[in-house]
Formats: structure tokens, sequence, C-alpha cells
């Protein structure tokens, strides 16, 4: 099969590799759409970031090179030796899981995975789904229905994203909320919230972003219109929670300021930098300051799948451009800015 592989820093080669063959309990999936993510872009730019090269990550024992990709969606298309083929038959749509923990540990036994200190992440630690086939353990996988298109399943990891974090935010219905930076988790995130019945306000830069963000509800501003938005909302008080989803370590502060005194600063993306915080802000008004990363295949990826095949998350809330394999490492190199996700699909045979 083909696969685009994570050789070295600028090193993205789409090169003839074996099939994978799923292990026991594993299934193999035939990768259908799979999401270019900004972690991707900076594990091409500044890697090896989280990708191993020196030694093989101690869960899975993969090491470069390997094939990126987090956001997939594929059909089941074969099962390893004993695994249970009646819950996912051949052919059935499914997400795969990303976070992968040791199972073993004083956090895995407590079904948080994402905090295991030898968590394996598909994509940088496991082979990922830009390529043709991919295996998958098969007890984590999501089924998605049949009236959930590939152009539409292929956010279901991105708004796995976004439904955690909102869950970090809690109850904040009849509220408002500030979201910053309107990429495709920021608009996923502005929608679900919009949806949970909270007042959104969302700043973003570019002008079909911002677009984007009206279409799924939100007041869209320019930053520098941002105070004046929340203010007059707010009558002043400031936003009951913001949402920072840029990664900007300089827009931390501000996410904060935004921030109404007692309310909560949820950090969704992240660039791997440090941020300042301004402390005063934080302690004397009792602002809670929260991370979250990524998800679980239970209670996150279900709850996206779940909205996609309600329609709360419409295929026109982020439009998706289609490529192929063959363009991974120009897109890598010079991410398409005219557009909020760019999916790939790996057998140029994807239908709408
Ligand atoms: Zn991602
Ligand atoms: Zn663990």
């Amino acid at each position: 099969m083909r696969a685009a592989r994570w050789h070295a820093r600028r090193d993205v080669r789409v090169e003839e590799v074996p099939d994978p063959v799923p292990a026991a309990g594993e299934v193999l999936v035939r990768v259908e759409l799979c999401g270019i993510c900004g972690t991707d872009v900076e594990e091409y730019r500044g890697g090896p970031l989280a990708i191993d090269v020196d030694r093989p990550h101690p869960l899975t024992g993969t090491r470069v090179p390997l094939a990126l990709g987090h956001e997939v969606v594929g059909v089941i298309a074969g099962h390893g030796p004993g695994t249970d083929a009646t819950r996912l038959p051949v052919g059935t749509r499914v997400i795969p899981d990303v976070v992968l923990g040791c199972g073993t540990c004083w956090w895995c036994r407590r079904h948080q995975e994402g905090v295991c200190a030898r968590q394996a992440v598909r994509g940088l630690n496991l082979d990922g789904g830009l390529a043709e086939y991919m295996v998958a353990d098969a007890a984590t996988c999501v089924p998605v229905p049949d009236h959930v298109p590939p152009r539409l399943a292929v956010l279901a990891e991105p708004a796995a994203v976004a439904v955690r974090a909102l869950r970090k935010a809690g109850d904040v219905t009849g509220g408002t909320a500030l979201v910053l930076g309107a990429g495709a988790i920021g608009l996923l995130l502005t929608r679900v919230a919009v949806a949970a019945g909270i007042q959104v306000v969302t700043s973003e830069t570019a002008d079909f972003r911002r677009a984007a963000a009206r279409h799924a509800g939100a007041v869209a501003v320019r930053p520098e219109e941002t105070a004046a938005a929340i203010d007059r909302l707010t009558e002043g008080r400031g936003a009951d929670v913001v949402f920072e989803c840029t990664g900007l370590p300089a827009l931390l502060p501000e996410a904060i300021r935004h921030c109404r005194a007692r309310g909560t600063v949820v950090i969704v993306g992240f660039s791997g930098r440090d941020a300042a915080v301004p402390l005063a802000d934080v302690v004397l008004k009792e602002k809670r300051l929260v991370g979250t990363a990524a998800h679980l295949w239970d209670e996150d990826v279900t709850a996206g799948v779940r909205l996609l095949a309600s329609g709360v998350i419409d295929p026109a809330l982020v439009p998706v451009r289609v490529a192929s394999l063959d363009e991974v490492p120009a897109l890598l190199a010079v991410p398409d800015q005219g557009v909020v996700k760019v999916a790939i699909d790996p057998r140029g045979q994807e239908e709408v």
C-alpha cells in the first residue's frame, strides 16, 4: 500500500510499504479520509516533537519512519485472529481511537488514558491514517451511522476535542463564551457551545473563517473588536468561559483578561511553547485556568459522532477540501490558507 511517512523534519515521503496486519484484538481499517491537523504541520516543520526517532515508543515499539495522521474515518476491511467480527463486520464505517494508554498504570485503571505517562498517539507514536490501510484496536473503534458520509465523519476527531473542551467549562448554559481562533476546532466548539444554549463570540483574523463562525451561530469579530463585543454582551463583566484555540502563547494573557471574575479559561490550542500568565488577574479575580487534551473514545468520540449524526454539526460548518496522498508533503510545507480543513483520500476514491 501507499503511505505518507515522516522520516525527518521537512522530509515526509509518499512511498510503498507493506500492508499492515491486524494482531489479536485488532481490525484492519481501509482509510476513506484522513484530515491534516496543525499537529502534523508542526511535526513537519519543527519535529520531532512527539515522534520517536532515537528509540522505539515504549508502548507501541514504533519509531520513524511512520505514517502521520490521526483524524481518520475508514471502513473495516479485516479482523485480527480472535477479534470478534460481529460487533464491527467488514464494511462498517468507524472512527479509530487516537490515544492509547498502557492499560495498567494508576490513570489507565481509572480510564484516564489521556494522561497516561506511557500513552501513544496515533500518527505520532504508531502508524496513522495518511495511508491506504491501518490497524486499530477493535474495542475502541466507534461505529459511524451509514447516513454520515466520510466528508462529515472525518470531523469526528476534532469534534471530540471540542466536546471535551466544552465539558471542561462546566455548566455555562445561558452564559457567554468567547472562542479565540476559528480553525476547525474553534468552529466546532462554537457550534457545540451554541447548541448547548451558550451565547458565543468568536474572534478570528481571517475573513473566511469569521464567515464560517457566523454560520456556526457566533457573533464573529476581528481580534480588535473582541473586547467591545464581550463588554456589550456581558455588561462589562467579561465572558463566563474563554476557549483559547489558537495555541499562540501571546494570546493567553488576552484570553485571561476577557474572562470574567470567577470564570474559566479553557486552553485548547497548544503549540508546545510556554506562555506568560497574568497572575494577579488569575488570583485576585479567582479565575480558573483549565487544560484539555485530546479525548477519550467512549465519552468524547462517541459524543462527537452523535453530533455529526444528529445534524448539530453539518457539512457546511467546516468545509473540507479533499486532496490526494501525493499532495501531503506540499500541504505540510505550505498549509492551504483558503480552507478550514484539508482531508486526504489515500486511494482517490472518496465519494461524497
Ligand atoms: Zn489534531
Ligand atoms: Zn497508563
